[in-house]
């Protein structure tokens, strides 16, 4: 498997063999439906991680204490997502084989889908926290079954109902919400994040993934991303997130749909280098 490495996150310098938690880049945007380049974001969010301290004060964890290796990006062949896809869960099988934590950086949403299903083959009774703006559940996006629009539904489809917890979402399709809520296959938390402690007292003995598309965030602090949709949550309530998130026995996570190019400010890509930083500190 051909990895290339220009930066590595800051505070993540330890060796492959000793790290526990392995971070790794999916550049891939090839099914953004509305506007790419979420296949920049890895090494920006890496460059721009140096703009942070490897210390969080809100945790009161440093990253420098922490087992995690930064493996670098998948060498894509571009235009082949089903290449693509079979190249992630691929390493992610390699990962879990070497009992590493997954947790990587994307890219668009997609990418979650061989990440989960590598370490749905180790935990049978994985449960899936999934944080976005979108509710990412049509069957297929203009005759596509394979897209960042379609990932949660894709994820369903083995996983199954009652596995599935979504939040922030304020975004889609009628009848994604109708099949979610109405017929009950994922549990819907509209528009925030305020039921989170409710279901992780639920999940608590459960393997967790968690994947954060990045839109769930507002666009006033978040714009640098392939979709932004008005009314999200803040920073602050980013953070009382990940903080509840302490809890849980996370096997595995990511950060995706990141458009650092969308943003000349760099604001977004710092936003997104926190989110990471303390998302690191608590898996
Ligand atoms: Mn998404
Ligand atoms: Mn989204």
């Amino acid at each position: 498997m051909n990895l290339f490495n220009r930066y590595c996150f800051i505070g993540c310098e330890k060796s492959f063999e000793e790290s526990e938690t392995v971070i790794f880049g999916a550049p891939f945007d090839g099914t953004s439906s509305n506007r790419p380049g979420s296949r920049f974001a890895p090494n920006k969010i890496r460059l721009d991680s140096y703009g942070l301290e490897t210390y969080s004060p809100y945790l009161n964890e440093d990253l420098t204490e922490k087992m995690i290796h930064d493996a670098g990006d998948l060498d894509f062949t571009f235009g082949n997502k089903h290449a693509v896809l079979d190249m992630i869960k691929e390493y992610c099988q390699y990962l879990v084989k070497n009992l590493k934590k997954p947790f990587m950086i994307g890219g668009e949403h997609l990418v979650t889908l061989p990440v989960v299903e590598s370490l749905f083959e180790k935990h049978k009774d994985l449960v899936l926290l999934h944080f976005d703006a979108h509710t990412d559940l049509r069957v297929d996006y203009i005759g596509e079954e394979l897209s960042h629009a379609t990932v949660i539904r894709q994820i369903w489809n083995f996983l199954g109902d009652n596995r599935i917890y979504q939040f922030g979402i304020r975004s889609g399709l009628k009848k994604e919400f109708q099949w979610a809520m109405e017929e009950g296959h994922t549990t819907i938390n509209q528009f925030g994040c305020e039921n989170l402690n409710e279901v992780v007292s639920k999940i608590k003995d459960k393997p967790v993934y968690v994947t954060i598309d990045l839109d769930i965030l507002d666009p006033s602090i978040f714009p640098g991303t392939g979709t932004p949709e008005p009314g999200g949550i803040s920073f602050k309530e980013m953070l009382e997130v990940i903080n509840t998130l302490k809890q849980l026995n996370i096997v595995g996570a990511d950060v995706v749909e990141l458009s650092p190019d969308y943003d000349p400010s760099g604001v977004s890509t710092a936003v997104a280098a926190k989110v990471i930083r303390e998302l690191l500190l608590i898996i």
